[in-house]
């Protein structure tokens, strides 16, 4: 069921025999791409925040610290988080499935208007963007979320979920193992597992895809 790149924390190793034009040849042209693209997202534009501010509801106290604040609605979930927890998603994903085209069609699908985009939470952003770009079903990117949700614990909290759920002794010596472990959990069924971020982590700290895999 797993493709290759479904594996959270897998370590990213430095390829021999690749060639790196760029960054006075330390660079292949797949880093060199996830660089530009990572300079473009930092782009303020306009639209992105419009879409934003479209999603505004009411006032009302925040769902984390019950402070009052501005509430948005998210596309998805249809729930309401104030400003800060809120996320522009280009509806056409910028690198769709079919992978990087090229600059040109890059930049259109990045920089388009106000329609062109979704306010989201950022778990629901998190969701929608592995699933376009791992080519996951919802219910794959939901059990990776929790994965990388688990793998943020610390080694006595996983042991002790897997301890729990009679995780034999045998997965717990590495992490790699116990990650495994807890996705053979998910998929057994019988274990809802971590939906929500650990405290004070972000969605968005997750491993990034690997550069030269595209
Ligand atoms: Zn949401």
């Amino acid at each position: 069921m797993a493709r290759r790149r479904f594996i959270p924390g897998r370590r990213i190793v430095r390829r021999e025999g690749l060639e790196r034009p760029h960054a006075s040849g330390q660079w292949t042209e797949a880093r060199f791409r996830d660089f530009i693209m990572n300079a473009l997202r930092a782009a303020r534009w306009g639209p992105k925040y419009e879409c934003i501010t479209k999603a505004f509801v009411r006032r009302g106290p925040s769902p984390t610290s019950g402070k009052p604040c501005m509430l948005h609605l998210c596309a998805k979930c249809e729930n309401l988080f104030p400003k800060g927890k809120m996320q522009a998603d280009h509806i056409v994903p910028v690198i769709g499935p079919e992978g990087f085209v090229d600059w040109n069609t890059a930049v259109a699908r990045m920089f388009v208007e106000v329609d062109g985009y979704q306010a989201l939470c950022i778990e629901c952003h998190q969701l929608v963007t592995n699933m376009a770009r791992f080519r996951l079903t919802e219910q794959q990117a939901l059990d990776y979320r929790k994965v990388i949700n688990f793998s943020k614990l610390s080694t006595v909290r996983q042991n002790q979920i897997l301890l729990d759920h009679d995780c034999p002794r045998l997965h717990m010596s590495n992490a790699s193992r116990r990650r495994a472990a807890y996705q053979h959990l998910l998929r057994e069924g019988s274990f809802e597992g971590l939906t929500g971020a650990p405290e004070g982590t972000s969605v968005h700290a997750v491993e990034q895809p690997d550069p030269e895999g595209q």
